[in-house]
């Protein structure tokens, strides 16, 4: 790409000079373009900007004037308040911050500032501000002779810019007063879209979207400039994911497996139930793809129970038909084990081998599994990780389903793609339902498809918040459930009593219940610092029923599955995310027995309407919805989501779906014409991308 004048380093814009552009990187900034795309956090309407002549008690509102003088007042009770008066041609108000002595030294007579806070009355009107900005930096020669007050012009906005303590808000916009002409007529040295895509998707270009954003002239200019950034931002993280794809799926062929219907017809006339719309919708992409010469790479979504096994099987039996093998890989042995058998189970009438390959097998067995899989006499294996991880030889893999696969990072899912033998077809199933959006946001180098129907004829679990004096009843209970023959959970958030939180912990509680509420069942205990063959020791007799009540952590959020346990009470659910409650929830109602699950919360806090969306509800996906709303998506992205390197700055999923969408057709559609991005016309995206999303790219393995 041409070389051009927002590459340069931020130091030599105006009024920067080396000792400014020092404090720049705090704010992750270091050349113009950094500085061009530094934006407002606030627009303040200037129509909503009283004068103050007419700020009137009882109003929340926001005023502008030049500090007319200043001073700490003590109180009598030993707090110290700073007070400045404000004036602007209609008059003056006094601004009042209590505690904070310390403004005296940072406000100067003849400062203007913007403040905002309820108006109240107070030895006349004052302010008690909640946010404020300082407007105008009053020179240091003394206010002496201030022209008037530069007030809103009608439809102007005010901005407020994201600041430190040495890049303090009048600096800022300093320098922008003195930079933003020159880095406004920049911005287009980087458009890379067309006027007609443009006009396709109603958004700016570049220098108008970062115009609207630092100068709106309306206070909906900004949310149009936004959009079109957020466009970028998408559009860039699926031309990533694009690549990834690619390299998966199209750069060299997979197998277009033979669907002769052999084993296939024969598992749907055996079969007990009906498939659900959803499971028939899923396998016919699934088949679509596995037919097809381009390697599949799809993810199956779906709720717990939703059948996601089922439709894997139809999977590995098209891969069998066809004359290839499968295999099932899940996140532990005792799911592993449980796979094997719930497989067996639904292919016995077709009469097809399921071995299971697993860390407990003695060593003749094992040598007898790995030999059949090498000579390709059998068709399905199940097992963990190992199965792709440690040299096991495969006559003709064709298919590898991956379950649970959001206990696995990108890197894992990319490794899986790397093996040099054979190029399988590979299935990752997940029971973490997410927003679409979101799903395409992570996902979007995988296919996706979505179980959105559970099957017929389920009991849902009943949810139940209570308050913690309600325990007693809630042990009585689980007793009571143990006396039916069923089994209970009974969760906590921490392993260990903690001194600085007052949270009951597993330990602890296993003890005490133990010894008093449930000393009459068999309880166990499981959490994540107990040693792997404990854990694996644990499960099993929970499994085999030979503990009645298990006392843990969240790590049975995944690993375990129970049809006899019908209870699960989860102690301080406030402290949990909806999407993991929901994973919590869905150990249970696994069986023909209806389901119970029991939230234990303090009562009185926002936590409890976040419950009460929970139990009103068990459609994971609405769940999940929720959660984004509530939490918000930094924390679905994990930590690297604040500032400059946060994966997404501008976008929002929950309204920008729509972009998404385009985005992700769009960066689809030009990695299948230019996979290189090697025209010219291109050239802007691919500076563009390497410049910025190296590490992605990296990540990917597509660098
Ligand atoms: P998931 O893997 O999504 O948690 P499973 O495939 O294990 O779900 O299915 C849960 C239970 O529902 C199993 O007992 C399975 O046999 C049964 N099942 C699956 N599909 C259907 C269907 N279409 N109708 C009735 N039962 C079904
Ligand atoms: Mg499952």
């Amino acid at each position: 790409m041409s070389y051009s004048q927002l590459d340069r380093p931020v130091q030599f814009l105006k009024g920067v000079g080396p000792k400014r552009a020092e404090a720049f990187p705090k704010l992750g900034i270091t050349t113009a373009r950094d500085l061009l795309y530094h934006l407002p956090r606030r627009y303040d309407d200037a129509s909503t900007v009283e004068p103050i002549g007419r700020l009137e008690v009882g109003m929340d509102g926001s005023a502008i004037g030049r500090v007319r003088s200043k001073g700490v007042i003590p109180t009598r009770r030993g707090l110290r308040i700073f007070q400045a008066v404000l004036e602007d041609d209609s008059g003056i108000i006094t601004v009042a911050w209590p505690g904070q002595p310390w403004l005296d030294r940072k406000l100067r007579k003849g400062d203007v500032l913007l403040v905002t806070g309820k108006v109240r009355f107070f030895h006349g009107r004052q302010i008690q501000p909640r946010e404020f900005t300082v407007l105008e930096r009053a020179s240091s020669a003394g206010p002496a002779e201030q022209a008037g007050i530069d007030r809103a012009e009608p439809g102007l906005v005010f901005v407020t810019y994201p600041a430190t303590e040495e890049l303090p808000q009048w600096v800022l916009r300093g320098i922008f007063e003195k930079n933003l002409d020159a880095l406004l007529g920049w911005a287009d040295d980087d458009e890379y879209l067309s006027d007609e895509v443009r006009a396709r998707l109603d958004l700016p270009g570049l220098g108008e979207a970062l115009t609207l954003l630092h100068r709106p002239a309306d206070i909906r200019d900004p949310e149009r400039g936004r959009r079109r950034l957020a466009f970028d931002e998408l559009l860039f993280l699926q031309l990533v994911q694009a690549r990834a794809r690619r390299h998966a799926t199209e750069m060299e062929p997979g197998i277009a497996h033979e669907r002769t219907n052999e084993l296939v017809r024969p598992l749907h006339e055996a079969l007990p139930f009906e498939l659900t719309g959803a499971q028939a919708r899923a396998l016919r992409e699934i088949y679509s793809d596995m037919q097809s010469e381009r390697r599949m790479n799809r993810m199956l979504q779906g709720d717990v129970g939703s059948g996601k096994t089922a439709v894997a099987v139809f999977a590995m039996l098209l891969a069998v038909e066809g004359g290839r093998q499968a295999a099932l890989m899940a996140p532990t042995e005792i799911l592993a084990e449980q796979h094997a058998r719930g497989i067996r189970e639904l292919v016995e009438p077709i009469d097809v081998d399921v071995r299971l390959l697993t860390g407990r097998l003695g060593a003749r067995e094992r040598r007898e599994a790995l030999e059949a899989l090498a000579s390709g006499s059998a068709p399905i294996v199940v097992g963990t990780h190992a199965l792709i991880q440690e040299g096991v030889e495969y006559d003709a893999l064709g298919l590898v389903v991956v379950d649970e696969q959001h206990r696995f990072g990108v890197k894992q899912r990319m490794a899986l793609l790397e093996r040099d033998d054979a190029r399988p077809d590979v299935l990752v199933m997940s029971a973490t339902p997410i927003p679409r959006s979101l799903a395409m946001a992570l996902y979007g180098d995988l296919d996706i498809s979505v179980l959105d129907e559970m099957p017929p004829g389920r009991t849902p679990v009943v949810t139940a918040v209570r308050d913690p004096d309600a325990r007693e009843a809630v042990h009585a209970f689980i007793r009571e459930q143990v006396r039916e023959g069923r089994q209970a959970y009974v969760v906590y958030p921490l392993v260990d009593e903690s001194e600085k939180i007052d949270l009951l912990s597993a330990k602890q509680e296993y003890e005490r219940l133990r010894a008093g509420p449930l000393a009459d069942v068999r309880v166990g205990l499981l959490h994540g610092q107990l040693a792997g063959e404990e854990k694996d020791r644990v499960m099993r007799a929970f499994a085999a029923g030979a503990i009645d009540v298990l006392v843990a952590t969240t790590v049975i959020e995944v690993g375990i599955d129970v049809p006899n346990a019908t209870v699960m009470v989860i102690e301080h659910a406030e402290r949990f995310g909806l999407s993991q409650l929901h994973q919590l929830r869905g150990r249970v109602g696994r069986g023909r027995a209806a389901g119970h699950c029991i939230l234990v919360a303090d009562p009185g806090e926002d936590a409890r309407e976040r419950l009460e969306v929970f139990r009103s509800t068990t459609d994971g996906f609405e769940i999940a919805a929720a959660d984004l709303r509530i939490r918000g998506q930094g924390d679905l992205f994990g930590s690297r989501q604040h500032g400059k390197d946060a994966m997404l700055r501008f976008a929002d999923l929950m309204v920008d779906d729509d972009l998404l969408i385009v985005a992700q057709r769009d960066a689809r559609a030009l990695v299948t014409r230019d996979p290189e991005l090697e025209r010219p016309e291109h050239a802007r995206i691919r500076a563009h991308l390497s410049a910025r999303y190296r590490d992605r790219l990296a990540l990917y393995g597509v660098g």
